[in-house]
């Protein structure tokens, strides 16, 4: 978004001398509003379909991609890999999906069996009534056991099994909820016994692999990834991939799943734990990591952060001689001043650098931060470096920065008492406190965990080589 230049002119004051008192009013407002970030905004804002115009070839490759697609994740057995140990193999192409329902309608051959599916209109005494038991049955089952009222609430579809006794009383009632829960009613000498069972998925992983077509979210849908799963990946790459503008047809993701088993059925989806995201030919990874911490993020495969909006200070090295406050006393008008950046001290000379990309809208001289850039990263960030010797070569109103590139040099100039600079960051206008954690900080792996990362990242990584190379062999034969 670099392409479009910031119309509204530099917010900032003209120097810490006129830091006003409205300023404070704005911090208790940045404050209030900070919490909920712009990260957690771009999640919302996602477009996942494509706006730029496809050309006329489009319905036949969407036709190619669709057969391709269709082939690539139910024909191959390597769609879904199991990595449980104790969960049964059920690939989809060596078993006829067999639901378990049907597996007891066997036992249903004894009269003493019966098995109801419910109907529209069904309620507990209709059933019953179809199952030749008396209607005060009902009342006995419901008052047996307060959880029994759950055989009540009945939802189309639903299944019950009866079991008889030879005379013609129930022996025992059992309906499945969900593919993980089930609840039963046992004749005893009392009444009934209510039981409930809930039984946990086991967590496997799956891959997939998709090409887009048209969107995003059509392709991966078409892959069989979810919809929030689309996001999520989305999200992840998020800070290299505009997915509202930059996607193309040709690009291309590989993921790796946690994914939900239950009694040899898919019942839901976790955590991703890799994924690899080629657009325009550019491919990004990503791999989900716990440090020991036991705080959770996404790094490159190599273990730099995915977030990497900003580093987080603009100078190497440099010691922190003022921190970002709502009032200190100012050193130089001993005055209590709200300071809205941080002072990064370091001597005369030492470089700094831009903390994200994007648009210096000011490289001069601004009042009492004396020589002053400004940078502009998209739409939503502001970042501002104030007191600098001098400005780095290419430097000036209008250039182009990119992470990381020196933009000038530590010095003393405006309204400063010794070599520092004077860094602050600005969210839709609010100044921030840029080492707050909120912020799309780019934190690296740390050294001391590094090993263990690429423990986890390598074979992740491999496997997703391995998957594709072939699934892509299986779509040729
Ligand atoms: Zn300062």
């Amino acid at each position: 978004m670099n392409d479009t230049p910031p119309k509204a002119p530099p917010l900032y004051p003209k120097s810490h001398l006129v830091a006003a008192s409205g300023i404070a009013a704005l911090l208790s407002l940045a404050l209030l509003v900070f919490p909920s970030s712009d990260v957690e905004a771009k999640k919302t804002n996602l477009t996942l379909e494509l706006d730029t115009p496809v050309d006329q070839f489009k319905q036949e490759q969407d036709a190619q991609d669709q057969r391709k697609a269709t082939e690539d994740t139910s024909a191959s057995p390597f769609a879904q890999i199991d990595n449980a140990a104790d969960e049964p193999e059920d690939t989809a192409a060596t078993k006829p999906p067999a639901k378990p329902e049907v597996a007891a309608a066997t036992a249903a051959k004894s009269p003493l069996h019966k098995e109801i599916v419910v109907s529209k209109g069904d309620t507990l005494s209709t059933l019953f009534e179809k199952v030749g038991l008396p209607p005060a049955a009902v009342h006995e089952v419901i008052a047996s056991d307060k959880q029994a009222k759950q055989f009540s609430q009945l939802k189309n579809g639903q299944v019950l099994q009866f079991e008889l006794t030879p005379d013609g009383k129930l022996k025992q009632l059992h309906s499945k909820l969900s593919d993980l829960e089930s609840i039963s009613l046992s004749r005893t000498d009392k009444g009934y016994t209510f039981t409930r069972d809930v039984s946990k998925p086991n967590v496997r992983t799956a891959y997939v692999h998709g090409v887009i077509t048209n969107s995003l979210s059509q392709s991966a849908q078409r892959a069989g990834l979810s919809h929030s799963m689309t996001m999520d990946m989305a999200n992840i790459f998020g800070y290299d991939v505009d997915f509202a503008q930059d996607i193309r047809k040709g690009d291309e993701f590989d993921v790796i799943y946690e994914q939900k088993v239950a009694n040899g059925k898919t019942v839901g989806t976790g955590n991703i734990l890799s994924a690899r995201f080629t657009n325009r030919g550019k491919t990004y990874t990503a791999v989900r990591y716990t440090n020991k911490q036991g705080n959770t993020n996404y790094y490159t495969a190599d273990g730099n952060s995915m977030r990497k909006a900003f580093i987080r200070t603009p100078v190497e090295f440099a010691r922190i001689s003022s921190m970002f406050s709502m009032g200190r006393k100012h050193p130089i008008l001993n005055k209590i001043r709200a300071h809205k950046g941080i002072d990064y001290a370091a001597p005369r000379g030492t470089p700094i650098k831009a903390t994200g990309d994007g648009k210096v809208i000011l490289a001069g001289r601004r009042g009492g931060y004396g020589n002053t850039v400004i940078i502009q990263h998209g739409e939503t960030y502001r970042t501002l470096y104030g007191h600098m010797q001098g400005f780095a070569k290419g430097i000036q109103t209008g250039s182009s920065v990119k992470q990381g590139q020196v933009i000038g040099y530590i010095g003393t100039t405006g309204l400063s008492t010794g070599p520092h600079v004077h860094y602050e960051f600005q969210v839709n206008g609010v100044h921030v406190d840029p080492l707050g954690q909120k912020l799309p900080m780019a934190d690296p792996i740390a050294k001391s965990e590094k090993q263990r990362f690429m423990q986890e990242s390598q074979p992740l990584m491999a496997r997703m080589d391995q998957e594709k190379a072939t699934m892509l062999a299986s779509s040729k034969r």
